[in-house]
């Protein structure tokens, strides 16, 4: 049995103050909660404060990207091991909001997937389609295509130490979820595929829903057999809104 597990994606939102409030909200009342893992991804510069105010809670941090490359002359770009110092456990890998604004190759997630488990950080790789590839019969392509850029440069073990969060991109912030029947069937055929290859990774791998969760649909999203949880944007910026979210789980 595959324990369940909700992640917050705080994308660019948050200051010092916002932060502090929002997660001395959730520590107590996430403490309470023993049934599924729960995690905040933060921006960089918040990870410090992040990991001063959660270490010891049942609440784990990570970061929102990171480079594919070990160390070197990379302006701008911020390693695994940083990302360790600061006790990160999880990244999110190949956000659709990445690989549309900053052009993010399948080739560069996969590197990036392999340098978070290169130092024993969970990658969080995200996959799912666009509308019009929806509208046009491509969702399992498109979700094979994702999947295959780790599957055939990597192998599939590496899923029995990874999370993926299926996010159909129509889904993102508009208020308008996916179904939990739409959503199973997308996640039933991430799991076969990489059962397909490697039946341990495919019966451990967390798969997550994210696009438009909210306490109101979280209980019937989760109780999907696929469905090991959520990845949340929005509501994970509101502490009774997450942690309704995180009580779904
Ligand atoms: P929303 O929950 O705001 O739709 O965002 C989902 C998401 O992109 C999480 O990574």
């Amino acid at each position: 049995m595959r324990r369940k597990l909700v992640v917050g994606n705080w994308k660019m939102h948050g200051s010092l103050a916002q932060n502090k409030a929002l997660l001395e909200a959730l520590i107590p009342n996430l403490a309470v909660l023993k049934q599924a893992d729960y995690a905040v991804c933060v921006p960089y510069p918040y990870l410090f404060q992040a990991q001063s105010l959660l270490q010891g809670t049942n609440i784990s941090w990570g970061a929102q990207n990171l480079a594919k490359h070990e160390i070197g002359a990379y302006t701008g770009e911020v390693s695994a091991d940083m990302l360790k110092e600061f006790g990160a456990s999880y990244v999110i890998v190949g956000h659709s909001e990445r690989s549309t604004a900053y052009c993010e190759s399948d080739a560069n997630i996969a590197a990036k997937f392999v340098s978070a488990q290169r130092v024993g950080i969970t990658p969080v790789l995200c996959v799912g389609e666009t509308l019009q590839e929806r509208e046009s019969g491509l969702r399992e392509r498109v979700l094979a295509a994702q999947l295959d850029a780790i599957l055939n440069s990597v192998g599939a073990e590496v899923f029995t130490k990874a999370v993926v969060a299926y996010e159909p991109v129509w889904a993102i912030g508009t208020g308008f979820s996916a179904t939990p029947d739409q959503a199973q069937s997308a996640h039933e055929f991430i799991r076969a595929r990489i059962g397909a290859l490697h039946s341990e990774a495919a019966d451990k791998v967390r798969i997550l829903y994210g696009g438009s969760v909210k306490p109101s649909n979280a209980s019937q999203l989760f109780a999907m057999q696929d469905i090991d949880g959520g990845l949340i944007g929005r509501g994970s910026l509101n502490a009774n809104d997450f942690e309704g979210i995180c009580r779904a789980a």
